[in-house]
């Protein structure tokens, strides 16, 4: 007999590779945080000696679902400012606030307060960009959250940098030790968006993330606005700044790309570039909705993600698979566009494949982490179970998580946290709230 950390038997395991397939009777094995085997129950009977049995006979073992796309800390910052459209939203609702409030404790209180939020929905591993990316990335690895940690990168000043060259720096710094060679945090860059960087500031990016060899990932094509300010000031649509500046690549990662041309996502395809589909913050902000069959049909690689908490106002990836599925079926006029299997693959392997993280997570897979989600179909809202994973994308709210492992480690039991205290972070939330409230910032 071989001994293993944990051995869970759930009803059913969706493992997304080799296929999204629903095997029935089997077992997943854990050892030092990597999934040691998925094999038939009997067989893991007489091959495993574990330490810790998990047995969910109503549950579905399903990857770690990958939250392509956040800003983690922005979570003190819902409902501060909704209903509005996505240019005033920003220039009269966020980032004042941002220039009144964003600190390295704000930072740290918010970010983590996402990572609660997220690990308690099945989000195993999340995408993150904002401001002090170093107190981001310090919160993933102490709170044992697996993160994409992007530097942002603008022309202006901000409470964090003074301008382009300075972030550029602190991007770099954090490139390197101690996150060089990280289990949980990878390092990445984020440019905002073109508009908040000059095509001189993209040159220097990209000398960077060459050098380093990081990936980079931004907001691009977001609304129609964005595109029509691009061509009446540089004479160019964003994504041809971008592939004037070498930035199209296998590197690359499109957030939004909400409005593309048929050229552009040939284009995208024939250079490996991966999209970061975001459908609640694209509908709430009115931003439009990406054409995500197109994208698949052409090859692209599509993820998913919430976005900030300001713009969605959840970080709820089950939600966002729903959404996703369901927006491309009307705007394909095509009830197949987007199947539910097709949607819980963007959720996981779809978004480890964006990030660059496909050969370690994204898939119960021998080998990979053991970033692992489990989901209680037991509920009325489940019922009766004809198909798991049309359960899982069209029937599934995220508070039917029940267990979550991260590289091994429990997170969650039963619906409990394991060793994260979410009364002391409501208490922080709510410190906030009244803050922000107090000097007249929120009305
Ligand atoms: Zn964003």
């Amino acid at each position: 007999m071989q001994h293993c950390d944990t051995l869970i038997v759930p009803r059913w395991c969706v493992p997304v590779e080799p296929a999204v397939k629903v095997l029935e009777g089997h077992a997943v094995a854990i050892t030092d945080g990597r999934v040691a085997a998925v094999l038939p129950l009997e067989q893991a009977k007489t091959r495993f000696q574990p330490s810790v049995l998990v047995e969910r006979p109503d549950h579905v073992l399903i990857p770690g679902l990958i939250n392509a796309h956040t800003h983690a800390a922005m979570t003190l910052f819902r409902g501060l400012a909704d209903d509005m459209p996505l240019e005033a939203w920003l220039h009269e609702g966020i980032w004042p606030a941002e220039r009144r409030w964003v600190s390295a404790e704000m930072v740290r209180d918010g970010t983590e307060l996402a990572i609660a939020e997220m690990i308690r929905g099945g989000i195993t591993c999340f995408s993150d960009q904002y401001f002090y990316p170093e107190i981001v990335a310090e919160a993933a690895v102490d709170l044992s959250m697996r993160a994409v940690v992007a530097t942002p990168v603008v022309d202006f000043r901000t409470g964090w940098a003074n301008n382009a060259a300075e972030y550029l720096q602190k991007a770099a710094d954090l490139v390197h030790d101690p996150y060089a060679d990280h289990p949980l945090v990878t390092t990445a860059f984020a440019p905002h968006s073109t508009f908040a960087l000059s095509d001189e500031s993209f040159g220097e990016l990209r000398v960077l993330a060459d050098q380093l060899d990081v990936r980079v990932q931004i907001h691009l094509h977001e609304t129609a606005a964005e595109v029509e300010i691009s061509l009446r000031d540089t004479g160019k649509r964003p994504y041809e700044r971008l592939l004037d500046a070498g930035l199209v690549n296998r590197s690359l990662l499109a957030v939004h790309a909400v409005h593309m041309d048929d050229e552009e996502i040939a284009r995208f395809a024939e250079a490996g570039v991966s999209v970061a589909h975001c459908p609640n913050s694209n509908l709430k902000l009115a931003s439009g909705i990406a054409p995500i069959a197109k994208y698949r049909r052409a090859g692209l690689t599509v993820a998913i993600g919430t976005d900030g908490a300001a713009s969605n106002n959840m970080l709820d990836m089950f939600s966002e698979m729903r959404t996703a599925a369901l927006l491309a079926k009307a705007t394909a006029n095509d009830a197949s566009a987007v199947t539910a299997d097709e949607a819980l693959h963007m959720a996981t392997l779809g978004g480890a494949m964006a990030l660059g993280l496909e050969s370690s997570i994204g898939s119960i897979e021998t080998g990979k982490w053991a970033d692992l989600a489990c989901v209680n179909l037991r509920t009325l809202n489940s019922q009766p179970i004809y198909d798991v994973v049309s359960q899982l994308v069209y029937a599934s709210r995220c508070d039917q998580v029940a267990d979550v492992w991260i590289a091994g480690r429990r997170h969650l039991e039963n619906g409990q946290f394991v060793h994260i205290d979410s009364d002391g972070l409501l208490a922080r939330g709510n410190e906030w709230r009244d803050r922000m409230s107090e000097t007249g910032e929120v009305q």
